[in-house]
């Protein structure tokens, strides 16, 4: 291989390493650019282990901006705090003497068994914390109550869609730009290079690069200014990056999703999202907080009470969100969690930790 092809896969695999984010386990990005049409965007599952895991962002033009999302971690319940694990199947509560939360940076642990936690920055994992050791110190009666007021910011629907369409706007140039740095430096630079090798066409093109790269510098300088909204720390620095680094100059708008303070729960995304996709997630979502063992005495938990109001407020039919899909049967027996079918309905699900099933009408 010639020095420019080795050069070539290296900027490559760079490349795709600065197209990861490293999230939570159990969070996800939500991306795109007009309102009512983003996607999402979940963890590899090749890339998930110990807690965290990687998705792969948009790595072709046109590059998208990304909002991360995760859904509540803790709920209280009678018994105690409930740790909700991503993928689990083991249900984690924690009596309430034995809470006491540990935040260390973006970890939490909440005491008791319990495993530990993580968020996708340090202002969320102490907000989570400091709301946990509030909810301990409160009466049973009131503990939903305080749930449903600290959770409502995360699921204020057009406050997601403004977080969304401010950070589109404040990324296009830098993305615009990225665009033509990632198909000048793959496609322009490497076709001049096979065609001419070590001539000065060659070398006109990199020329070429190093001019879309500094232009890319200025513009990270310009939407990185206080006026433009969360302060960028080591601007300077970064902008260096940009100037120097292909991967880095390409992916330059990045910095401005990692900015984001307040993480909105995956319903939050109601107006950015794609009707489709926003409705699925929603109904495993809800099905998640609404179906647990005990089901069908037992009222609303704090999760579940949260969302039907939600769900009530934007006039969202919460009966649609309970349909099995059309592979079950009439008369079928299910599980209104999992969905998983039975032959009989004389043992609950032993996949839901206990669910009773249900049989469809
Ligand atoms: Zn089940």
């Amino acid at each position: 291989m010639t020095d420019g092809q080795t050069l070539f896969i290296a900027f490559a695999f760079l490349y795709l390493l600065e197209c990861l984010r490293w999230l939570p386990e159990s969070a996800w990005l939500v991306s795109g650019h007009d309102s009512g049409r983003w996607k999402e965007r979940r963890i590899l599952e090749i890339l998930r282990g110990r807690g965290i895991g990687a998705v792969l962002t948009r790595w072709l033009p046109p590059l998208e901006p990304a909002i991360t999302v995760m859904p509540w971690p803790f709920v209280p319940r009678d018994s105690g705090l409930e740790v909700i694990v991503a993928g689990s199947k083991s249900r984690f509560i924690v009596p309430w003497d034995e809470v006491s939360p540990q935040v260390d940076e973006t970890k939490v642990r909440i005491g008791g068994e319990s495993p530990m936690v993580r968020f996708v920055n340090a202002t969320q994992a102490a907000a989570w914390s400091e709301a946990v050791t509030c909810w301990k110190a409160l009466p049973t009666e009131k503990r939903t109550q305080a749930f449903a007021t600290f959770v409502r910011p995360s699921l204020d629907a057009p406050a997601v869609e403004k977080m969304g369409l401010d950070l589109e706007r404040r990324t296009r140039w830098l993305r615009f730009n990225g665009d033509l740095i990632l198909m000048w430096l793959f496609m322009g630079v490497t076709v001049m290079y096979w065609r001419f090798g070590d001539h000065w066409q060659t070398l006109a093109a990199l020329g070429l690069l190093l001019f879309f790269m500094l232009q890319q510098a200025v513009l990270f300088l310009l939407a990185s200014r206080a006026k433009n909204g969360a302060p960028v720390p080591w601007r300077y620095a970064k902008a260096l990056g940009i100037l120097f680094f292909p991967p880095l100059s390409i992916r330059a708008a990045d910095t401005f999703g990692r900015l984001q303070e307040t993480i909105p729960h995956p319903l939050g995304c109601l107006k950015l999202l794609k009707e489709k996709v926003w409705q699925q997630t929603a109904a495993e979502i809800w099905r998640h907080s609404r179906f647990l063992p005990g089901w069908p005495t037992t009222t609303d938990g704090a999760d579940a009470a949260a969302m039907r109001k939600f769900f009530q407020k934007h006039k969202i039919d919460i009966a649609a969100l309970e349909t099995p899909s059309d592979r079950i049967p009439a008369g079928g027996i299910y599980c209104p969690r999992c969905h998983a079918t039975y032959l009989k309905a004389d043992t609950p699900c032993v996949d839901c930790a206990g669910v009773e099933l249900k049989t469809r009408d």
